[in-house]
Formats: structure tokens, sequence, C-alpha cells
């Protein structure tokens, strides 16, 4: 059964969603101080290196567009605990969340032996624990059906924007790098807790002897800040027309990536 206060609050968040407040995107740049992430082949550059940069170009590639604001969750090279990332997003009203990572195949696998970008949303299991989570805290039966709608909703558009982001990618960096969407595979502790849709993006393996260089190179941290920059003016634009889940179609010509749904390795502990 549909309560009517939950249709009232429905409205609400619509109408907030469509105003004038503008469309904040929260990106955390993954690592950072001690914890440098994966190694590339130069000594002095880890990938916390990279996802800061990708980050502060894709900040600056929409400073001034109307409507859209970035904020930060990590500015510096320091350690950031998970959980100030993630209130990070919360606090600033964030109404997308992108964590960005760089991979390193597995030893398994074997050192560069894997390429291209995949991105991760939640698995259902951890939706199902935030809704159960969310009804425990609600003080009446309304609240925790709005809370739970609300955990259920921004799970879909967190898988939403995964679409998005990864048709991006692919067109930027060619669908043969295109490793899919994956709910497992990774460390996704910094996309729990967290008020709004979701992603953690790995945009490529640093150990692999093409793609390494170049996802360092000036070239490389443009190409995937300009369509990580453009997936989030893509997604301000739905949010603006009101749709919901549009984000399905996949471009003419991509197919599945080689790795889909396949446990990916994990890039060093996070963040
Ligand atoms: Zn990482």
């Amino acid at each position: 059964m549909f309560h009517s206060s939950v249709a009232i609050m429905l409205c609400a968040s619509f109408a907030a969603a469509t105003g004038e407040s503008p469309f904040v995107v929260a990106l955390d740049p993954g690592h950072g101080g001690s914890n440098r992430g994966a190694p590339t082949a130069r000594p002095d550059l880890y990938e916390k290196h990279l996802t800061l940069e990708i980050a502060r170009l894709v900040q600056r590639r929409l400073l001034g567009e109307p409507g859209l604001k970035i904020v930060l969750c990590r500015t510096g090279d320091i350690l950031v605990p998970i959980r100030a990332r993630t209130r990070c997003a919360n606090q600033a009203g964030a109404r997308l969340f992108v964590s960005i990572h760089a991979n390193a195949a597995s030893a398994e696998e074997g050192p560069g032996s894997q390429r291209g970008f995949e991105i991760f949303v939640l698995p259902a299991s951890d939706v199902d624990q935030e809704v159960a989570r969310a009804a425990l805290l609600a003080d009446d039966d309304t609240q925790a059906a709005w809370d739970a709608h609300r955990a259920r909703t921004t799970a879909v558009d967190s898988l939403a924007a995964a679409r998005r982001i990864r048709w991006r990618l692919s067109d930027a960096l060619g669908a043969d790098r295109d490793r899919g969407i994956k709910q497992a595979g990774a460390t996704l502790d910094v996309l729990q807790g967290l008020d709004m849709p979701a992603v953690l993006v790995e945009v490529g393996f640093l150990d692999h002897a093409e793609e390494g260089p170049f996802l360092l190179s000036d070239r490389g941290k443009k190409t995937v800040a300009n369509a990580l920059a453009g997936a989030i003016t893509d997604l301000r634009s739905r949010e603006l027309r009101g749709q919901r889940d549009p984000l399905t179609t996949a471009p003419p010509g991509q197919r599945p990536g080689p790795a889909a749904g396949r446990a990916a390795r994990v890039s060093g502990a996070r963040p």
C-alpha cells in the first residue's frame, strides 16, 4: 500500500530536485596520504595522485556551469577516513557521489595483464541492509516507509548514474575498454551510509604497459575527466527534466565488457 504521507513527501522531494538549488556532486579522490593506492612505473607517483588530479580537472571543467556545484571530499595529499568522506557528501547535500580510483591487476591475473575501466555500485544485499537500518532508526511507520522508498530509489539512481558514466567513458576511451558495471570484487565501504546515488569508478589499470602511461599523461587525465564531467552534466539535465532511470540505453555498438560479472581485483586498501 502506498501511504498518502509518503506521496506528499515524494512530491516535496521532486519539487526540491527540480527547483533552484544547485545540483551538488561530491567527488571522492580515492586514497591519500599514507594510503597511496596502486603504484605506477614511477616510484614517486601513485594512484592517490592520479585520482586527485582527475577530480580537480572535473571540478575545473564544470566551474561556472549553471546550477552545478562540485565538492571535493579530499583536497590534498592527506589520509581521509571513509566515514569523513561519506560525511562530506551528506553534509554538502550532494545529489551524486563519485569515488575515483585506478586499478592494478592482481597477482593471479598477472601484473600488466588487464586493462579497461569498470564501475561499481552497492550490491542488492547492501541496499537491503540500508533499508533495514533506516526502518530501525525511523520514528514511525510513515517515516520508515519513506526511508525504505528513498533507499531503494537511491539504488536505482546509482545504477542509472553508473550507466551514464559507462556510456561516456566508453565513448571517450573505446568500447573495448569497457569492463562493465559490477557489484562485487572491490571494497565498497565508501558507498555505504550515503544519502544520495553513489558509484565507484576504476578508470583503468596503472600497471598496464600502454594504459598506465596514458592515464598519467595530460591527455589521458583530461580524457577521463571530460568524460566524467560530461556524465555529470547529463545527469543534471536528466534530473531537471524529472526523468527517472532514463539511462538504460547502451550506446550503439557497445557490448558488455570482457570481464563483466567477473570478480575484479582491489587496487590496494580503500579508501
Ligand atoms: Zn583505489
